[in-house]
Parts: C-alpha cells; structure tokens; sequence
C-alpha cells in the first residue's frame, strides 16, 4: 500500500493541470493515467479569448505550456461569403495530446506518477483506498477524479448522472491544403453558417505548426445521413453546405481523416460522497461550439488547487460537508452556469427560426461588419468577449500581429 495526501485519478488536461499545481505547493500527490504519454486525442485545439487564456495563466504552469502553441494574433470573421472584420484575438493553437504532453512537463519530479487505471475507489470520511489495474493499492486523504468521459468509476461509486443535453452537437476536425497553392491568405478563420437550415453554428480554421486545421461543428444527429455523406466525399459536402466559404478561403482540399465527435451535455453528482471530489469534464462536459471546455477545467482545477486543498488538508478528516464547499464555490458555480447557458444559445442563435432568434442573428452580422468597418478608422469596439465562441477578440485598440509561429511575444506582453 502506498500512502499519500492526494490521488488524482486521470492524467488528462484537468488530472495534469492539478498535479503540476499541487506538485509545485509541495503537497504529496500521486497521478494515476495508464498511459504514460498522452495519445492522440480530439479535444480542444486551440485555447482563445483573453477571459480562457487568463483562467489558465491563473494556474501558474501556462507560461511554458502556450509557447509550444502557433500564436494567431487576427482571425477574419466571415458570413455570406463576405469578409465582416480581421479581429485581433488571442488564439494559442495546439492538438490535444501536444497540450496535456506539455502540462505534464511541468510536473514536477515530487508527484509520483503510475501509468495503470484505477478499477476501483472504495471512499470513507477518513482515507481513501483505491486499488489500480497493476495490483497495487493507494490510500490517499483525497481522491480527486479526474478521469473525464469515462464511465467505469462512475458506476462503481453510484455517482449519479444527469443528461442535460443528448448529443447536443457534433465536432468534427480535419486538415485542408490550398488547392493550386502553397498557401491560405487568412491568419486564422471563424466563418458562420449562411442558413440556420445548415445546422451549422460555424466552421473555424487556424494554423497548427505547418497544418491548418479545421473544426466544424453541426447540430445534427450521430445517424443523420450527412455526416456519412461527410465521411464519403468531405469536400464536396462541405461546399454544399456552405457554398460561399470558399469566396473567403480559395480552394482547397481535405486530405486526411476526418475526426468525429458527438457531445452529451451532462452532470454528474457526487456531493453525498466523502474523501472525493469530481473536475473537468468527470464533473460535467460542455459544448465544444461554445468553446468553454477549458474555461471549467483551469476553473475548477484552480479553485480546487489554490483554495479548498490547503485548507482541506489543514484540518482532520474529509468528510462530504468539506467537500460540498468546492462544489458550492461562488466562481466555478458561475463559470459552470455561464458555460450551459451558451451552450443553448449558441444552439438557438444558429438554428432556431423564431423573430427573437432571427434578430439575434442578424444583430451579430450587422455588429460584426460594424466593427470590421470601424476598425480601419481605428474606432471598433469590443464585442463581448467569447461572443464569437472559438473567436473571441482581444482588446480593439491593439494593433494585431497577422500571425506568428511562435507565441512568446504574445505572452511576454500580456502575462
Ligand atoms: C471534440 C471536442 C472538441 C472540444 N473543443 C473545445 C474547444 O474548442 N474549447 C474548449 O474550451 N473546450 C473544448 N472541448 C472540451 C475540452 O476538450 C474538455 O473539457 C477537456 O479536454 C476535459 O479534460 P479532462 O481532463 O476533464 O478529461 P480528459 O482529457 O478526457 O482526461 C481524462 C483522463 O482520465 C484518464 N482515465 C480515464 N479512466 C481512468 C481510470 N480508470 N484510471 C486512470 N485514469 C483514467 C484518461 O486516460 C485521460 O487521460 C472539446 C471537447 C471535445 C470532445
């Protein structure tokens, strides 16, 4: 039996953010993942907005992390065809294992590390005891589950789970190549569906490295049709869709694979129980087209890492009662609340056909051209921030760099 104060169960962008944090306080903690690299994953792939990049410098290990992303510091926003505004943003592009790869890196070497899966949690108001697939067993004062979509623990714990929202949209992400080129002319993309019809929120398209990828999003069911039409001939689709994408895009191809992804909203509840607490997507998933993922996990996993653990560990016991205050926490309840909500107006605003809905729609149209129109004079304003989901635009009055490979110029000014 090995003992410890902490087992994080999961390795993932929630599990490794914590264990850096922890680590770094010099609390003893031990991180459990089977896999000792984390493999190649669609999550996330960029972070952007100054409000998600904020919450993840507040955990102290993002410095290092964001300068192995492709910087883009303007992203065009386009509709109909027609080019709306070249917004500065603040968008750090990354695939998903190269971000949890690069957090774990800041682990420090104090954080034992156990490459097995936890199989079974057994909790008490006291110690922990959870045994792993290698036969060995951990007794911990806390355990914090951090395992993400995975079910198996949850069953085992009888944590219960409350389905919000049943594939309430569909990611998809894949690469495009110019057509006859070598080159795009945009920095980076976020390009709006033309017809609430498409059941398309937006497509955005940003560089990675030397690839520029592109995530689509839908609002369609796992067995509608057009997504195996998707699969067969992703070009060709896609141009139907959205016939004027390529007006702003030029030609281009899609050469790969493309990565499917249908998304449950949901929570799970295990405030009843003592000696564990849930983060990330393990406590509840959010929409991608949101793009608020990762504003929960640095939430959840900061608060839970600067606030409630030292004062946990400060006193005896763990019972639920302690627990509960995490869950209650005036900032992560505000940032969960603020992330369902745009969840269903995202939904609404690109699929709904009601007066109110329409003129959400083209309120944002006429506000984005505004603003693009203004920008040159040196007048725009600020949208709201995440207003454009993935796209968020940074502070108007700065000049943008087009886009760069490297992102600590970036950084260097804002952290
Ligand atoms: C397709 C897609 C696109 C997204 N796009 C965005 C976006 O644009 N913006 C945004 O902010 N968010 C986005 N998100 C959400 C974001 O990616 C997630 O919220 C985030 O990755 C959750 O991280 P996590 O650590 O909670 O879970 P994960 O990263 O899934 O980590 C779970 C870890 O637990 C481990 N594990 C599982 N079971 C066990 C076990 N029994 N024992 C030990 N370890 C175990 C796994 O190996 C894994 O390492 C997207 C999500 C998806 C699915």
């Amino acid at each position: 039996m090995r003992y410890t104060d902490i087992a994080i169960i999961g390795g993932g962008l929630s599990g490794s953010t914590a264990a850096a944090m922890l680590g770094r306080a010099g609390i003893s903690v031990v991180l459990i993942d089977p896999h000792e690299t984390y493999p190649a994953d669609f999550r996330v792939e960029k972070l952007s907005g100054e409000v998600q990049v904020e919450r993840f410098l507040k955990t102290g290990i993002a410095e290092s992390v964001l300068r192995r992303a492709t910087y883009s510091g303007e992203n065009w926003i386009a509709r109909f065809g027609r080019l709306l505004d070249k917004a500065p943003s603040r968008q750090f592009n990354i695939l998903y294992d190269s971000l949890v790869n690069a957090i774990r890196d800041e682990i420090p070497a104090s954080v034992w590390r156990i490459c097995a899966k936890a199989i079974a949690v057994e909790t008490s108001a006291e110690r922990q005891r959870i045994t792993l697939s290698n036969d060995e067993t951990i007794s911990a004062r806390l355990v914090v589950l951090a395992n993400g979509l995975n079910v198996g623990l949850r069953h085992q714990l009888g944590i219960a789970r409350k389905i919000v929202s049943a594939c309430h949209s569909i990611s998809i992400g894949f690469d495009v190549v110019p057509a006859g080129r070598n080159a795009f002319d945009f920095p980076a993309l976020t390009y709006f569906s033309e017809r609430p019809s498409d059941r398309i929120p937006y497509i955005t398209l940003f560089p990675v490295g030397t690839r520029m990828r592109a995530n689509l999003f839908v609002y369609r069911g796992f067995d509608d049709p057009w997504l195996r039409e998707l699969r067969r001939v992703p070009a060709e689709t896609l141009h139907a869709a959205l016939p004027r994408l390529e007006r702003i895009t030029g030609p281009f191809d899609i050469p790969g694979e493309l990565k499917i992804r249908p998304v449950d909203l949901y929570v799970n509840d295990a405030s009843g129980q003592p000696g564990l607490v849930l983060v990330g997507d393990a406590f509840s998933t959010s929409c991608p087209v949101a793009g608020t993922g990762c504003d929960k996990v640095f939430t959840d996993v900061e608060r839970l890492c600067n606030v409630y653990i030292p004062r946990w560990l400060a006193s005896d016991g763990m019972d639920a009662a302690k627990v509960a205050t995490f869950y209650a926490d005036p900032v992560k309840r505000a940032c969960d609340e603020w992330s369902a909500a745009k969840a269903f107006d995202f939904r609404s605003v690109s699929t709904a056909t009601s007066p109110y809905w329409t003129a959400q729609r083209w309120a944002r149209f006429i506000a984005w051209s505004v603003q693009g129109l203004l920008r040159p004079l040196g007048g725009a304003f600020d949208l709201e921030p995440n207003f454009l989901g993935h796209s968020s635009s940074s502070s108007s009055s700065s000049s943008s760099s087009r886009s760069s490979s490297s992102s600590s110029s970036s950084l260097s000014s804002s952290a």
